[in-house]
């Protein structure tokens, strides 16, 4: 097969492979497809990630001399393909009258934003750039080319510090005066470039830098390649889950030059908002720079359109204002492109002498909001469909949009206000670099990342941070990207922010701040506030709501709680959910008031002591399930009984010992032995779960009674009942079953009688132990319905603690042993296979019997598609996740 596709000019191919993202890149694939439907592209071709994997495995090491590397075949064809573009252009590589210059870039199936390498200017010399200059007529573009190469090359290619030749300009221009690298003239970039090539070859023990064009560009694919395997690069993928084992395809394209004067220009572009949505262009360029100037924030970039600029009350002219023909030709392109791929594009553009050349395209990051906003208003446009529309938003995304926001009536201390680079409000201690970031998030501490600008190398930092700040850069430079696609609001660009790293100092405005100082950051104005700024609640109409109305209607399963508070109840609801799939009752009895009471009950001495103490509590339960029931009124309410061991409501320390032996007039001395009693070595094994109902029959009838009077009182009250499903925990045999929906039928019918009423119930169990997975079909003759406690199968299953995973399963999951935290996302492979058995067996047994999951994973997205596939009824998580399974659910259905 082949090991490099052109793309451009003539070429045309009918291999599926050569679109093919998983071959060529997703950049390499848009260049292809860009091409083929008429868009203005300037001719390259792709080496395939194939020959980035075998370069990776069989020519990586890095004794081997250059070149030494790589296959025989792939010399070839790259070779051949170059002829394309000189044959497309008109110049050749290295011609000292005319040279073709290239470009190299990075481009792997799933994108990585600067995360890898580029080289630009390639098959620059002493020689061609003289060439260059007389063909172009234009000297200073020339040399300034010359130096970017220089520069670029040396940082990518030869590992030699780029700081070092920034220092040099930055010298240069200081010396003569100048602001602006574009006040630079001809001779000045030329005696630079001498000074640069010094720097090269006194960095390299003396050896020159590479005059051989053709030495250039193997260099710089070798580059490019290796950078798949980049410190940066693996983060990178660690934290997006892309596997490692892909590899980056390498573009080589014919260059064209945003800096061949005013009339010349580069910029990147998103054909909408991909902070908010909206439809309007929205993008930055720069007159007479190259394409990594705007990125990496070196001068404040231009805006796009008038609109934004007037917005913005700037006075430098937007490229709709300075380039009429070259911006109507941008926006045509851009319709041309969202008609084609039918989705929010991101772009880079070149403008050489007025003419329009794309140099990429891809699907935009967005911010979760802006991808609410896509998804609904393009079903609207008709340019896809509802269910498109559906799959479009990742469900984790909604999380964003789920918390709180910065409350617009709450006071704000405005230290200074930049670029609104990504939406929402964090509020955190100032952290100076990425590393500080990582250890004080390490320790709990919520951090603001505070940077000149940010890099590759400080996405660790970024990571952990709740916000970014940044003094310099654009809407699109690394930082804001970033922050974008990870969902941290971010301001950007904030000139007034002033950092004396080395004293850990930094002044904002007229402002003294340290490190560690709180700070509130709003990345929709993009405000920066002095302290924590208050919060309010999220917006759940809108897109939203129209999102969630189209996933609800292709949902089969139901979206239920985990929820035991009354509030919690109520957000549950307004997220959408269907019900209550576990209220975990122990949660009720670490109330202040009532864990005294509690207390009592465990250190009784025998059934009248427990019983006289569990009088004091029915109430307190009572009066709990009864506020939930109202708010779930006609839903299923499946009510945990008492689950965890006992132990767990002892009192700590000599004083709450003291409080005891006051309200029970039991000695300390008494009440400490009694707790030692209590003591387990293995207590998550030990006794909990239905072996206390087995054990202490009272505590699951005053808890069955609770239940019931509370259901018949509001159904009293409101004419409407809620449907209890009284759920046993820790289940392992029939017959503890058996016993305990005994148990609890008595005390229903009791209450009934009591209460001259009824109401619809069913008993059933949680299976979260192997055993009761195995024995499912057994334990379904006295169950009305499963609900799957994947917490405790998991930790069981794996034999591994959920209270103790932390310290090794960050190592584990790093090397690939868990592809993902099992507590987080399901083991389907293995503990899968215990859920679908026994779902199967219960079935078996009772085939209309109710199955639901309501460990966490009922969360998590790829679990959720697995209870999908597993057919159960319904997912159950906790209230915030509620409408990120109410999307995941439909998502699965689809
Ligand atoms: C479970 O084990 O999955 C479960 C939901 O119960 P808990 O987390 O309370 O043990
Ligand atoms: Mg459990």
């Amino acid at each position: 097969s082949q090991t490099v596709y052109p793309f451009g000019g003539n070429a045309k191919s009918d291999d599926p492979r050569a679109k093919d993202k998983t071959i060529v890149g997703g950049k390499g694939a848009n260049l292809a497809e860009m091409a083929e439907i008429g868009l203005p592209v300037p001719p390259g071709f792709t080496i395939t990630t194939e020959e980035c994997l075998d370069y990776l495995e069989h020519g990586a090491d890095p004794s081997t001399e250059l070149r030494a590397g790589f296959a025989e075949k792939l010399r070839h064809d790259v070779t051949s393909a170059l002829g394309h573009i000189e044959a497309t252009v008109g110049k050749r590589l290295g011609d000292k009258d005319d040279p073709l210059l290239v470009s190299v870039r990075s481009g792997a199936a799933i994108s990585m934003p600067g995360m890898m390498d580029t080289v630009l200017n390639l098959g620059l010399n002493d020689e061609t750039v003289e060439g260059l200059a007389q063909v172009s007529g234009d000297e200073r573009f020339a040399w300034d080319s010359y130096r970017r190469f220089i520069q670029m090359y040396s940082d990518v290619v030869l590992g030699i510090d780029h700081g070092l030749f920034e220092e040099a300009l930055e010298i240069a221009k200081e010396d003569k005066d100048l602001y602006a690298d574009t006040e630079m003239s001809a001779e000045e970039w030329k005696e630079l470039v001498a000074e640069y090539k010094q720097i090269a070859a006194d960095e390299r023990g003396g050896e020159p830098f590479p005059q051989d064009v053709t030495e250039q560009l193997w260099g710089a694919i070798r580059a490019v390649f290796d950078s798949w395997d980049s410190e940066r690069a693996k983060i990178y993928r660690r934290l997006n889950d892309i596997p490692h084992d892909m590899g980056t395809a390498v573009n080589v394209q014919a260059m064209v030059f945003g800096n061949m004067g005013d009339t010349s220009a580069t910029g990147v572009a998103f054909t909408r908002d991909p902070a908010t949505g909206e439809k309007s262009y929205y993008g930055e360029f720069l007159i007479n720079a190259q394409g990594e100037d705007v990125v990496a924030g070196i001068r404040t970039p231009q805006y796009l359109t008038k609109a934004a600029r007037e917005a913005a009350g700037a006075d430098k002219p937007s490229m709709e204002e300075a380039m009429p023909e070259a911006y109507a030709e941008l926006a045509r392109v851009f319709d041309l492109l969202e008609q084609h791929y039918r989705d929010m594009q991101d772009i880079e553009f070149t403008v050489e002498r007025g003419h329009l050349w794309m140099l990429q395209t891809r699907t935009g990051k967005r911010t979760a909001k802006a991808a609410l906003k896509l998804a609904v208003d393009m079903a609207d446009e008709g340019l896809i469909d509802e269910k498109t529309a559906i799959l479009r938003v990742d469900p984790m995304a909604l999380d964003q949009l789920l918390h709180p926001t910065l409350d617009p009536d709450a006071p704000r201390d405005v230290l200074t206000t930049g670029l609104p680079a990504s939406p929402g409000a964090a509020a955190g201690k100032i952290v100076l670099d990425a590393d500080t970031a990582e250890q004080w998030a390490g320790r709990g501490e919520s951090v603001i990342l505070v940077r000149v600008e940010t890099s590759p190398e400080d996405i660790h930092g970024m990571h952990a941070a709740t916000g970014i700040l940044t003094a310099r850069g654009g809407m699109t430079s690394h930082a804001a990207v970033v922050a974008r696609g990870m969902g941290r609001p971010c301001v950007s660009g904030a000139s007034a922010v002033v950092i004396d790293r080395a004293k850990r100092l930094l002044k904002i405005g007229s402002r003294d701040l340290k490190e560690g100082d709180l700070i509130t950051l709003d990345g929709a104005k993009g405000q920066v506030m002095a302290g924590e700024v208050a919060t309010i609640e999220p917006e759940l109409a809108g897109d939203f709501g129209t999102l969630m109305e189209w996933a609800d209607k292709h949902r089969r399963m139901r979206v239920r709680t985990n929820a035991e508070t009354p509030n919690d109840c109520r957000m549950a609801r307004q997220f959408g959910a269907e019900g209550i799939g576990l209220c975990r009752t122990e949660h009720m009895f670490f109330d202040a008031g009532r864990i005294s009471a509690v207390r009592e009950m465990i250190l009784a001495d025998d059934e009248n002591g427990r019983r006289a103490a569990l009088d004091k509590l029915l109430p307190e339960q009572r009066k709990d399930f009864h506020e939930i029931f109202e708010v779930m009124k006609g839903l299923s309410c499946t009510i945990r009984l008492l689950d965890p061991p006992l132990h767990e409501f002892l009192p700590h320390g000599d004083a709450e010992f003291e409080d005891l032996a006051a309200t029970t007039g039991h000695s300390v001395e008494h009440l400490k032995r009694r707790a030692g009693e209590l003591h387990e070595f293995n207590p998550m094994l030990g006794h909990r779960g239905c072996r206390l109902g087995i054990t202490y029959p009272e505590i699951y009838e005053m808890q069955a009674r609770a239940i019931f009077e509370a259901a018949c009182d509001v159904k009293a009250a409101s004419g409407e009942a809620p449907l209890p499903e009284v759920m046993i925990p820790l289940v392992v045999t029939r017959r503890e079953l058996e016993i305990l929906r005994a148990l609890v039928e008595r005390v229903a019918g009791d209450v009934f009688g009591e209460k001259g009423t009824v109401v619809d119930y069913l008993v059933g169990t949680m299976i979260e132990l192997p055993r009761a997975a195995l024995m499912a079909g057994e334990i379904a003759e006295e169950a009305r319905f499963f609900s799957f406690g994947t917490n405790d199968l998991t930790q069981t299953t794996l034999g591994v603690s959920r209270d103790d995973a932390s310290r090794f399963l960050g190592p584990y999951v790093d090397r690939g042993i868990f592809a993902r935290d099992p507590f987080v996302s399901l083991d389907i492979d293995g503990v899968g296979q215990l859920v679908t058995m026994a779902a199967e067996r219960g079935r078996a047994t009772r085939g209309d019997i109710k199955l639901g999951i309501c460990g966490e994973h009922g969360g998590d997205p790829a679990s959720i598609r697995f209870c999908e596939e597993t057919g159960l009824d319904y997912v159950s998580a906790s209230p915030y996740r509620v409408p990120i399974a109410r999307l995941a659910a439909a998502q699965a259905s689809l």
